[in-house]
């Protein structure tokens, strides 16, 4: 009697985890040696007896004699004490894959008329429910039990119309009941706080225009815009202001009759429109939407649009048609969409669908089971793991196919694996041949062999997805965070030979141009004027304009695929703030005043544009058309001049010479002798037609400018 008080007093279970399909470890407190014959397993089949257990110190393993019965409660049982067995590091197993992997394409829900199924995946979970809310005010719900089917998916069908019934999931994992919205979900309400069952006809606009083929794979100049930023300011004549219908508006106007919106897009004319985060995320309270701003770099629901931006969030169809509406009125323009898409992480993990339904299983770990953050911002998400890559490859099908998305800028690509990143592309190619797919490829360090991820120094085994050129950028302006260090803009040589090897479109890096994403401002950092300020803190605004238009021509001459961040055509300044993922509108406003007051610079990117669009010369679609047509002529710290030539077969224009000067004085390129040439672009002027032949042996090329010239 005396003896077993004091087991019961000084031996506690404190945790007993499931860590592979047949191993529970299990913590003990204890101030005795601890008895390898007492050890059992219990669940509805009865007790089960352990044998192989092996102690060290206070950690007990057992092995089990057969694999988890994953679908019920199992409790380990030692000397009258008993502790619940918790699937931990088990979920991040192959055997744990290979039991659950799930390849059907009917998770979330499946309606019609006359039935509704839902179908959710959570193999640890031991119970589920759905429950519906005929109205979202309504509190309480009807409550539904889930069936459990194969490969730990819960399933239930509801005879009758459930259309416009909101509903969550009630899950029951490690002895914990919890509410969670399906991950799977189409439509939301306000804040994403319930799903709706809805029908996707209902949510398509009238017309989808019919895209005409693009002349080339890389025929694309890509524009990146927050729909807030760009729609908001007074002046712009937008009605639906910071809005998805902002974006669909026609006609609209300035205080100065310059057209806006969405006809100033087509008057650019870039090609594709690159929409800063669109899927539903959780930085910005959608009840309250005048006071909060973010960029929306965190993502709540892979599948639907963000609420904030619709007319009306609480509508649980709104969002989704006034998206796709915008979509519809690009296409009109034959303006192409890419949707800037978050995969990397999630808002807050722990408070994620996916962590509450399956906890472990979505996020990476590192080797001693604490939650990996090489993204910096509090998780990263496992998109090794077959679910988690489905879950992927499923959004970005789904995007294709019902919003008409022709592209993909992926957020910190270089956390996600390369695997998944190829059947992403395969996926996406064959709803749409077009598909263009680029990202960021930096190195970060998250759990994840450096070798298996979507790095830029992996690309080769990306073929056909792009990578931002940041050695390029860098070059071009200088170090994006030693903010006072000089680029070629600047008179630095530091970055030449990075900036050749831009110009030709980072060739030694890749497979095919259309990989090398050129750029040298983004919604990140500084933007090129407010980093030309810091180098060159006391210059004349007049100098300081020559610079940036010389880099924005340097990326858009430059082979590979341009882009450009919504306003560097007008020298947008963020007044000197870094990171404005979350300023006010003040500092992120898209200014049509500042547009119309440098129209000049406008008027010559926009030249630029065109001219890259009807000349292929600026844009061969293979780096073996490259390395026969573009030659490097001259080199130095302040000109790089280069000669495309032989171009009869692709461009109208076959010999084309392009200098860049960088320095503060006139430089003086000789000329091809057996050849007239007409120049199109000098100093402040671009035009399609010329602006006057060359009389000498030599072009004349003004300080801080580029010089474009044809032999015809
Ligand atoms: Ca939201």
């Amino acid at each position: 009697m005396k003896q077993k008080k004091q087991s019961f007093v000084n031996y506690r279970l404190k945790s007993a985890e499931l860590i592979t399909v047949d191993m529970v470890r299990v913590a003990v407190e204890n101030d005795h040696p601890i008895d390898r014959n007492c050890w059992s397993m219990i669940n509805s089949k009865g007790e089960c007896p352990l044998k192989d257990v092996t102690v060290n110190d206070q950690i007990v393993l057992l092995r089990l004699p057969k694999p988890f019965k994953f679908e019920e409660d199992s409790y380990i049982v030692y000397k009258g004490l008993t502790c619940y067995i918790e699937p931990t590091e088990v979920v991040r197993t192959k055997e744990f894959e290979q039991l659950f992997f799930y390849d059907g394409d009917d998770l979330g829900v499946c309606y019609n008329e006359n039935q509704t199924s839902l179908a959710v995946w959570a193999p640890t979970a031991t119970r589920m429910n759905v429950i519906c809310y005929k109205t979202w005010h309504d509190e309480k719900g009807d409550t539904y039990p889930c069936r459990r089917d194969e490969k730990g998916v819960w399933r239930i069908e509801l005879v009758g119309n459930y259309e416009g019934v909101w509903y969550l999931f009630e899950v029951y994992v490690n002895q914990t009941w919890r509410r969670v919205v399906d991950p799977y979900a189409k439509f939301l309400g306000v804040n994403g706080e319930k799903a709706m069952i809805g029908d996707p006809k209902r949510t398509e606009p009238e017309v989808w225009p019919v895209l005409r083929p693009q002349e080339s794979a890389n025929d694309c100049i890509i524009y990146e815009l927050h729909i807030r930023d760009y729609t908001i300011s007074l002046d712009n004549g937008i009605n639906h202001k910071g809005k998805y219908l902002g974006l669909t508006e026609q006609g609209t106007v300035d205080n100065d009759m310059r057209v806006t919106g969405m006809d100033y897009l087509s008057y650019l004319g870039i090609t594709h429109v690159e929409l800063l985060p669109v899927q539903d995320y959780g930085s910005v309270d959608e009840s309250n939407r005048e006071t909060d701003y973010n960029w929306g770099y965190d993502t709540t629901h892979f599948f639907v649009p963000e609420g904030s931006y619709a007319t009306d969030p609480y509508d649980g169809y709104c969002r989704n048609l006034e998206f796709k509406q915008l979509v519809a009125a690009l296409h009109d323009r034959q303006i192409r969409v890419i949707m800037d898409v978050v995969f990397n992480h999630l808002y807050i993990w722990e408070e994620s669908a996916l962590d509450m339904l399956v906890p472990g299983y979505f996020f990476r770990y590192t080797t001693d089971n604490k939650i990996s953050d090489g993204t910096g911002v509090g998780n990263d998400f496992a998109s090794e793991r077959k679910m988690a890559r489905k879950i992927i490859i499923d959004a970005i099908s789904y995007w294709v196919e019902e919003y008409h998305i022709d592209g993909f800028r992926f957020d910190l690509m270089g956390i996600l694996d390369i695997e998944t990143m190829k059947q992403v592309k395969e996926a996406a190619k064959k709803k749409n041949k077009d598909i263009l797919l680029f990202g960021e490829g930096w190195d970060l360090p998250t759990a994840y062999p450096r070798e298996k991820r979507a790095i830029i120094d992996q690309a080769k085994s990306l073929v056909g997805i792009g990578f931002f050129q940041d050695k390029f950028r860098d070059g071009l302006k200088g170090s994006t965070f030693e903010v006072t260090q000089p680029g070629f803009v600047s008179g630095s040589k530091q970055g030449l030979n990075e900036i050749i090897s831009g110009m030709q479109g980072s060739m030694n890096k890749f497979d095919m141009p259309i990989q090398a994403i050129n750029y040298v401002e983004s919604h990140d950092n500084h933007t090129l004027w407010d980093k030309l300020k810091l180098v060159h803190p006391i210059e004349r605004q007049f100098t300081l304009q020559k610079r940036h238009k010389l880099a924005t021509a340097i990326v858009l001459m430059s082979q590979g695929v341009p882009f450009i961040h919504a306003g560097q055509e007008w020298f947008r300044t963020k007044h000197g703030v870094e990171n404005s993922y979350n300023s006010p509108d003040w500092i992120n406003v898209y200014n049509w005043k500042q547009r119309a007051h440098f129209d000049s610079s406008v008027q010559y990117i926009r030249t630029l544009i065109q001219m890259r669009r009807m000349h292929a010369g600026f844009r061969l679609e293979s780096y073996e058309m490259i390395r026969n047509h573009f030659k490097v002529i001259k080199a130095e710290s302040k000109c790089i001049a280069y000669h495309l030539r032989g171009l009869e077969k692709v461009d109208e224009w076959n010999d084309i010479l392009v200098i860049h000067n960088a320095g503060l004085k006139e430089e003086i390129i000789f000329l091809p002798k057996d050849k007239k040439w007409q120049v199109f672009v000098d100093g402040d002027i671009a035009s399609l037609i010329p602006l006057y032949k060359i009389g000498e042996d030599c072009a004349r090329v003004s300080a801080l400018s580029t010089f474009i010239c044809v032999s015809l």
